[in-house]
C-alpha cells in the first residue's frame, strides 16, 4: 500500500524572512516538495532542503502560473506520491490566503493536513509603519477599540464588499486599484474627510514604502508617490501614531535602509556582520564564496609535530578565528589540551582573534594595532620572537613568515585547515547585479575578492560596475581589489566588521 504524504499549510509570515514562525521554519526544512507564492521571497526559500523540489503556484497581477484548482490537484497528487508538502503562503494562509481551500481538497481526498498560522501582513505592515492596529485613547489619537480586515477584491472585481464593517481601524488588504472606491465608500457611510489613512507597500521588507494621507488627499498622494501593489491599506485615527512610532523605516535608527548589501565572508564567520547589518536597515545577502573545510589527514603533520614539540617556539601566532577553532579541536583529536601552550607566548592577529583565544582561557600577550603581516612581523621581532609557530590556513600570503625570517627569526606554517572557493550562492547576487539592485560589495579578505570574482565572473561585474559600490575591510584587501578592476569606494580602516558597518553607514550620509 501506498503510504499518504502530509500537506502542511505554512504562513510564511508578511515578509521579513525572520517573521516565519519557528514550527514553519521546521516544517519547511524538512519538506520534500515546497509550494510557494509571488510574495514569498527568496531568503526563507534558503530553508528548504537542497534537494527539495521548489514549485512557484503564485499569481503574478494579470497572469494566474496555476489556477486554485491546479494548485489544488497537484498538492493532492504530490501527496498521493507519499510526499511531505510544505505549501507556503504568504503571511497567514486562513488570512485571505484560500488556505482553506485548500485544506477542504486534503479532506476531500483523505490526506492529513496540519495548518501553521502565520504574522499576518494584516497587522505587521501596519507594526513596522508604527501604527499599532488598537489604541487606548490619548493625547495622540482618538484611539481604536476594533478593527477589521477587509478585501479590496470581490470576486474579480477590484472593489471592497458593499456593507464595510464599523471597526474603528479598518484594514484593507488587495486594495490598491479600489482605492478611489474605498474612499467613496467610506465617506458615503459617514467617516470624515480628515479620516487618516496610510497605505503600507511591501511592510516588514527593506523595501518597505509608506504613504499617509487623509480619506480627503490619500489618492493624490498616492499618485505622485507612484505607489503600486501589492500594498496595503489603514483608515482609522492610529495612522496619527506613526508620527511618533515610526522606527523600521526611521533613518534616524536605519541609516542603510533601502540599501542591498552584499557580504562574502564565509558563512560561518559572517553573522556578526551581517546582524549588524540588518540592525541599520540593510538588506544583506550573503554570497560566501569561500567554505572553511578539514584537511585531509596526512596534512595535518606539521601542525601535529608542532603540538607534539610546543617547546621548541617562543611564540605561537594565530591569524584567524578558524585558526583557534581548528587548533583546539585538533587538540582535543591528539588527547591533548591548553596545557600544551603553557610555555609559549601567544599573539592574535586582531581582536575578534583575540576574543577567541580569551574563550579558550588564553590572554594573548601579543595584538598588534595593525593587522598587516608586516606590520605583526615586526611587532614581534621586537618583542625578541627567535622560533614562531604561525597556525593558520592552508592558503595564506607568505608576509609575516618573509617578514620574521628577514629578521633573523626561524617561522614554521602548521596549516590546520582549508579555504576552499564555494560558488553555490552566485546565482542570486549575479542576477541582481545585473538588474542593479546591489548597492554594496563588501570584502573581507583577499581571498574573498578573487573567489567572488570568480564566482560572478568578471565581465558581468566590469558590466554593471557603476550600480555598485565596494568596501574592503583593510588595505591588503584593498590591494587585491585595485589589482583586480574593483577600486574600492570605501576602505574600513580597523581590521573589524565594526568598522565595515561604520564606514557604510558614513558614506550614506553623505
Ligand atoms: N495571507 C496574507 C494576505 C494575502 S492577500 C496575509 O495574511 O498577509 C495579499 C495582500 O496582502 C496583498 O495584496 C497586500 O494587500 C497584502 N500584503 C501582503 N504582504 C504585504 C506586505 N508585506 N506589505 C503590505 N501588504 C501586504
Amino acid at each position: 500500500m501506498q503510504l499518504n504524504g502530509f500537506v502542511s499549510l505554512v504562513g510564511a509570515g508578511p515578509g521579513d524572512p525572520k517573521l516565519l514562525t519557528i514550527r514553519g521554519r521546521e516544517v519547511l526544512a524538512a519538506a520534500d516538495v515546497v509550494f510557494y507564492d509571488a510574495l514569498i521571497g527568496d531568503e526563507i526559500l534558503l530553508w528548504a532542503r537542497e534537494d527539495a523540489e521548489k514549485i512557484f503556484v503564485g499569481k503574478r497581477a494579470g497572469a494566474h502560473a496555476l489556477t486554485q484548482d491546479e494548485i489544488n490537484s497537484l498538492l493532492i497528487e504530490k501527496a498521493r506520491q507519499g510526499k511531505t508538502i510544505c505549501r507556503l503562503k504568504g503571511g497567514d494562509p486562513f488570512v485571505f490566503g484560500r488556505g482553506g481551500e485548500e485544506a477542504l481538497a486534503c479532506v476531500e481526498n483523505e490526506i492529513p493536513f496540519e495548518i501553521v498560522p502565520g504574522i499576518s501582513s494584516a497587522i505587521a505592515a501596519p507594526a513596522y509603519a508604527g501604527i499599532p492596529v488598537t489604541h487606548r485613547a490619548d493625547g495622540n489619537c482618538r484611539g481604536a477599540t476594533s478593527f477589521a480586515v477587509v478585501t479590496g477584491h470581490t470576486k474579480s472585481d477590484d472593489a471592497p464588499p458593499e456593507n464595510l464593517p464599523s471597526a474603528d481601524t479598518l484594514i484593507f488588504l488587495m486594495g490598491v486599484r479600489a482605492l478611489p472606491k474605498i474612499v467613496s465608500q467610506l465617506l458615503a457611510v459617514g467617516r470624515e474627510k480628515n479620516t487618516p489613512v496610510a497605505l503600507v507597500r511591501w511592510g516588514t521588507t527593506s523595501e518597505q514604502q509608506v504613504v499617509v494621507g487623509t480619506l480627503e488627499t490619500i489618492e493624490a498622494e498616492v499618485l505622485s508617490a507612484g505607489l503600486k501593489p501589492p500594498a496595503l491599506i489603514v483608515v482609522g485615527e492610529v495612522v496619527r501614531l506613526r508620527e511618533k512610532l515610526s522606527w523600521f523605516d526611521n533613518p534616524k535608527f536605519k541609516p542603510l535602509l533601502g540599501q542591498t548589501i552584499v557580504v562574502t565572508r564565509a558563512r560561518e564567520q559572517a553573522s556578526s556582520l551581517v546582524s549588524q547589518l540588518e540592525r541599520l536597515g540593510a538588506r544583506v545577502l550573503q554570497c560566501p564564496t569561500i567554505s572553511i573545510q578539514e584537511l585531509e589527514e596526512a596534512k595535518y603533520s606539521v601542525l601535529d609535530a608542532s603540538i607534539q614539540n610546543s617547546a621548541n617556539f617562543d611564540w605561537v601566532v594565530f591569524t584567524s578565528t578558524n585558526g583557534v577553532e581548528k587548533f583546539w579541536q585538533r587538540l582535543k583529536a591528539l588527547g591533548k589540551d591548553t596545557r600544551v601552550l603553557g610555555n609559549n607566548r601567544i599573539a592574535a592577529i586582531g581582536p575578534a582573534t583575540e576574543s577567541a583565544l580569551q574563550s579558550r582561557g588564553i590572554f594573548p600577550d601579543f595584538v598588534p594595532e595593525s593587522s598587516i603581516s608586516e606590520k605583526v612581523g615586526e611587532g614581534l621581532l621586537a618583542r625578541d620572537a627567535k622560533r614562531v609557530l604561525i597556525v593558520r590556513a592552508m592558503e595564506g600570503r607568505e608576509a609575516l613568515q618573509k617578514t620574521l625570517e628577514a629578521g633573523g627569526a626561524q617561522a614554521t606554517i602548521a596549516p590546520c585547515y582549508r579555504n576552499s572557493p564555494d560558488i553555490a550562492n552566485a546565482k542570486i547576487v549575479r542576477e541582481k547585479l545585473v538588474t542593479g539592485e546591489i548597492d554594496w560589495i563588501t570584502f573581507t579578505s583577499s581571498s574573498t575578492v578573487t573567489n567572488f570574482i570568480e564566482a560572478i565572473g568578471a565581465g558581468v561585474l566590469q558590466q554593471s560596475r557603476d550600480t555598485f559600490r565596494v568596501a574592503c575591510i583593510g588595505p591588503i584587501t584593498e590591494k587585491t581589489a585595485r589589482e583586480n578592476d574593483l577600486i574600492p569606494d570605501a576602505v574600513a580602516n580597523s581590521a573589524s566588521v565594526e568598522s565595515v558597518a561604520e564606514i557604510l553607514v558614513e558614506f550614506s550620509k553623505r
